[in-house]
């Protein structure tokens, strides 16, 4: 496995101070990308392959490059709105070394373009938040923020939004449009937030560890960063392991490895005498895996070609010890609390998977809803204006697939304890 990156000093005391930041070199990256060209800045991040790390693996260079040149102002949004369950590795980064994200966060601002940046925070990472504000106050103080940063051409103002606790600002429109005061909603796509974002401006959106890997590709060059992972998966990648595993916790890997490594090897595997009965690779809303799937590799495509995803890099364990349908109902729960309503296959099919799991727990349902069930994710999938439907469909839809003998298995014996509790007690 490669050195360590991003945590590589986290548990560093003092790390969110700019004195100990410092200290072990921080923002010596912002000064070397200060005094390249723009463009060379923008090769590297090109050259390195970075995929986003928010869950969707676009490649961030590329991003960058989609920006429209000219006299408009562009914006850089740093989306730090995680919430995505079972994903908890952006709070590490910006409790423990928060001016390694500023670091980031300047020089892809240069490399954009951009003089105007803003850290949407979910409202509940208040200690992070509060984090951040300190460590911008340093930075400006320092001269790292501001007009002509560091004698150079390029200024800019960073602002942290702290949002009011919903998932769906964490979607990049949404996100958009709650940075503007208005209700959290998604937007139709495209137009791509590249092209008009933020007040209608192209707006570079990324995750805060996609950001916060900005220096070491300037530390590295793209060409050596790439040499990281596999070809199409670069670099290395934190991942937040949690569920049925003896040590939980957040943990930095090289793509590629396998996931059976991840599990087992760093995560300590579940508890004694139990085994992985199905896992999601990339946060809940990501299509299950299952004990059979251990020995893939852990990185971008191998996870589609299995028939999920990386995501978010969250990955949870479910052992033995859990019904599959308690997963399900907790999962589809979850979703129907946080859609926005406004898409009804997303509003009402999150709704309708939930009373039929209700249904299937009080012992009323039939084999039948489970095809019913299968239908509403299938008629979900894709029929939203953005994927938080198809983040409980896809799931759900993978548990009903894999899983249908217990699923049956259940509905047969709730519906027999249901028999026999209305024989005991007639009405
Ligand atoms: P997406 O594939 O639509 O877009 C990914 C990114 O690429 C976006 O920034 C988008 O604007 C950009 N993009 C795509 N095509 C483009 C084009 N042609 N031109 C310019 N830009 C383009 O995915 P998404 O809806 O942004 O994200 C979905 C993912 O978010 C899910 O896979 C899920 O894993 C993840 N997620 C993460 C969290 C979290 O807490 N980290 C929470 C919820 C969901």
């Amino acid at each position: 496995m490669a050195d360590k990156l991003l945590f590589r000093d986290i548990d560093e005391p003092g790390l969110n101070t700019m004195d100990v930041y410092r200290r072990r070199g921080g923002y010596e990256q912002l000064k070397r990308a200060l005094g390249m060209p723009r463009e060379a800045v923008l090769n590297n991040l090109l050259a390195s392959g970075l995929r986003g790390r928010g869950g969707a693996g676009f490649a961030m260079g590329k991003k960058v490059s989609f920006l429209p040149k000219g006299a408009m102002d562009i914006y850089l949004c740093c989306n730090a709105d995680e919430s995505e369950p079972g994903t908890f590795k952006d709070r590490e980064i910006m409790q423990k070394n928060p001016h390694l994200l500023i670091e980031g966060i300047i020089i892809a601002s240069y490399a954009a373009g951009a003089n105007k940046a803003f850290i949407y925070i979910r409202g509940e990472y208040v200690l992070q938040a509060d984090i951040l504000d300190a460590a911008l106050a340093e930075a400006e103080a320092a001269g790292f923020l501001g007009e002509h940063i560091l004698g150079s051409e390029h200024s800019l103002s960073l602002v942290v939004h702290r949002g009011a606790g919903a998932y769906i600002c964490g979607e990049e429109t949404a996100l958009l449009d709650s940075l503007e005061g208005k209700r959290g909603n998604p937007r139709l796509k495209p137009p791509f937030p590249a092209n008009q974002g933020l007040y209608q401006g192209p707006t570079l959106i990324n995750n805060v560890e996609t950001l916060s890997t900005v220096p070491f590709i300037i530390k590295m060059g793209g060409e050596e960063y790439a040499k990281l992972g596999t070809e199409t998966s670069t670099g290395t990648k934190l991942v937040s392991v949690s569920g049925h595993v003896r040590r939980p916790g957040n943990y930095e890997i090289e793509l590629g490895v396998s996931s059976r490594e991840i599990i087992y090897g760093l995560a300590g595997g579940p508890p004694e005498g139990r085994d992985v009965k199905l896992w999601f690779p990339g946060g809940s809303s990501s299509p299950v895996l299952t004990k059979d799937d251990l020995d893939l590799a852990y990185d971008f495509d191998t996870m589609a070609k299995a028939g999920s995803m990386l995501g978010s890099g969250a990955i949870i364990v479910v052992d033995d010890s859990t019904s599959v349908v308690d997963v399900a109902y907790k999962t589809a729960y979850f979703y129907r609390h946080e859609s926005c309503g406004k898409c009804t296959p997303c509003r009402e099919g999150t709704n309708w998977t939930v009373k039929m799991l209700e249904r299937m727990k009080a012992g009323e349902a039939t084999p039948m809803d489970l095809d019913i069930m299968a239908s509403v994710c299938t008629n979900i999938i894709g029929h939203c204006l953005c994927v938080l439907g198809d983040a409980m469909a896809m799931p759900i839809g993978s548990m009903v697939e894999k899983f249908r003998d217990e699923f049956e298995a259940y509905i047969e014996a709730r519906r027999v304890e249901a028999d026999l509790a209305t024989a005991a007690f007639p009405e």
